[in-house]
């Protein structure tokens, strides 16, 4: 049965979450939370910067502690904690979703899907917490080897605006269900699903500092629990430039352990000997999802030349019929963007493309006069050398050799995608693309 939308869910909680209380910042601040439809503040959100940081990190660090509640925990238990969480995920959805609509844009029905989602994650991560086991090892001599798997201790994990609560899930669920304590800060755009969540944790029943919530901006809030003395372990998701700030921070403070998931520029491959109408539907999600803001997005298409005239008609056709607008409309599949510094950067790239001699296909402008809405545009005849082919484009290719060299010509190397109908050139270019993942 489908849902329904709140176009004003209550907004209880706008503060700072630390050992299962609320606080306000310690300076003070503030910061308004935007909504992407009208450009207008939502609500003002508690700005945790270093000393919010270091209160939280406090708590985390408590209890972590040998002997705490928390530490000695049978396992069991706390998958049976995480379950529970999952539960309250799924008893709330609608208004998390509703939430999240507000806050990103993205349509409610794929909030919905991101809260369920990310139900799913937390269901998947109890289920490891008792089956998270260490090995026994044959050795020489008179000796009896094995390991043991420990918590890593105190984690901050940073996360962006695009899937609020389901990097959020990504993040707490395997560092909680391994014992771990964490200081998470939501990105500054998308806090408020997050904030909700602590309110969940809290209502399970994790004990207090297990899991802490500091709202903030990067280079303040982000940046002290990047280079903080007392975090053990970062994880951070989103852009390779912050990546690279991170990481640095990291190692000229504790050498924490960090693990990085950054953006990405993937090539999706069409061969000609693809069902054209399912080759264009795949290639128009891959890029056009989330309204174009996916670490994964198909942003390099290339198209073998004897059925690219086709499969731009297609394409164009898709993006024509593309709906835009009210995410709370059942209708909408595509919001506006994030934020109006999103919607600018867009504009830019679409005029470098037009102004390096791209043939702009559909879209490039903006729809409605509020808000940050944006058409979905399609650009042809593009070179690789073009800004917005190293970007988002539609490119041609001849041979199979030749596009797995030019699809490889990238710093990124996290997705890819390949739509055929011959299994063995499926397999080869999932074995030559230089992706984390080949769909
Ligand atoms: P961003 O790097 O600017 O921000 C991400 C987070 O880092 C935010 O919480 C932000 O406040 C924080 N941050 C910013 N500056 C910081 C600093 N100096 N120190 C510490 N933290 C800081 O990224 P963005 O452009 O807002 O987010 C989208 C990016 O995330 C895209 O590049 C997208 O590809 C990427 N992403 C990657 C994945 C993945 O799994 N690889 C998933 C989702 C998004």
């Amino acid at each position: 049965m489908a849902s329904t939308p709140n176009r004003n869910p209550e907004i209880k909680y706008t503060k700072i979450f630390i050992d299962n209380g609320w606080h306000d910042s310690v300076s003070g601040k503030t910061f308004q939370t935007i909504n992407p439809c009208t450009g207008e503040v939502i609500c003002d959100i508690q700005e945790g910067d270093k000393a919010d940081v270091d209160k939280a990190v406090e708590a985390a660090r408590k209890a972590f502690k040998r002997g705490s509640v928390w530490r000695r925990m049978d396992a069991s238990k706390r998958g049976y904690l995480l379950f529970k969480f999952s539960e309250l995920l799924l008893r709330d959805k609608e208004h998390l979703a509703s939430l999240e609509t507000l806050d990103n844009g993205k349509p409610y029905e794929e909030s919905i899907a991101d809260i369920e989602a990310s139900a799913d994650t937390f269901r998947y991560y109890a289920g490891w917490c008792d089956k998270n086991m260490g090995k026994t090892i044959p050795t020489d001599g008179d000796f009896f080897t094995f390991t043991r798997h420990q918590p890593v201790g105190v984690c901050g994990q940073i996360i962006p605006w695009n899937y609020p609560i389901m990097m959020l899930a990504w993040k707490l669920g395997p560092a909680l269900a391994c014992g771990n304590t964490v200081v998470l800060k939501p990105a500054e755009q998308t806090p408020l699903t997050a904030l909700y969540c602590a309110a969940l944790l809290k209502e399970v029943g994790i004990p207090p500092g297990v899991v802490n919530i500091v709202p903030g901006y990067g280079p303040t809030a982000g940046a002290a629990i990047a280079e903080h003395m007392d975090v053990d372990k970062l994880a951070f998701t989103g852009s390779t430039e912050v990546g690279k700030i991170v990481m640095t921070a990291a190692a000229q403070s504790n050498l924490k352990r960090v693990s990085l998931e950054l953006g990405g520029k993937s090539p999706l491959v069409v061969f000609a000997d693809a069902d054209m109408d399912i080759a264009a539907f795949w290639a128009h999600s891959a890029i056009m999802n989330n309204h174009g803001q996916n670490c994964c997005a198909g942003s390099r298409t290339y198209v073998q030349e004897e059925v690219y005239d086709t499969f731009i008609q297609k394409a164009k056709e898709l993006a024509e019929n593309r709906v835009v607008g009210d995410p709370y409309d059942s209708i909408t599949q595509q919001g506006p963007q994030i934020s109006d510094e999103q919607f600018n950067k867009i504009m830019k790239l679409i005029e470098s493309g037009k102004q390096e001699g791209a043939t702009l296909v559909f879209g490039g402008g903006r729809v409605g006069d509020k808000g940050y809405f944006m058409q979905p545009t399609i650009f042809a005849d593009v070179s690789d050398d073009m800004r917005i082919a190293k970007e988002e484009t539609i490119l041609k290719f001849k041979t199979e050799s030749e596009v797995i060299e030019r699809a490889n010509k990238t710093h990124y190397g996290l997705a890819a995608g390949v739509i055929t109908k011959d299994i063995t050139k499926a397999m080869s270019l999932a074995q030559n693309l230089d992706a984390g993942s080949v769909w």
